[in-house]
């Protein structure tokens, strides 16, 4: 769903006239932010359920994907929150360094 927004997000800065490579950055930097707002995703093999595939209301199983809790982490969600901590870490450690 996020691709189809940045197909839209690109075309209209397209549109505006803006040079490709700074609708590129400008598209990386809202999946980022997107990733880090969004960092779970509904899971894919039980489509949201927790349940696993031979599941029925008097017999179920947890899914083995995400483990029954409905959702998965998105790819690279832990990279940015990774990054994220670490921009902010320095920027603290930066501080505390000049009096
Ligand atoms: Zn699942």
């Amino acid at each position: 769903m996020i691709l189809g927004v940045l197909a839209i997000i690109g075309a209209v800065l397209i549109g505006l006239g803006l040079p490709p490579w700074l609708v590129a950055v400008i598209l990386a930097l809202v999946l980022l932010g997107d990733l880090y707002v969004h960092p779970l995703k509904p899971c894919g093999r039980c489509s949201g359920k927790g349940t696993n595939k031979g599941s029925r209301r008097s017999a179920f199983g947890k899914c083995g994907k995400c483990g029954g809790a409905r959702q998965v982490q998105r790819l690279g969600s832990r990279q940015v929150h990774r990054a994220v901590r670490s921009l902010v870490a320095a920027r603290a450690s930066k501080k505390e360094g000049k009096p």
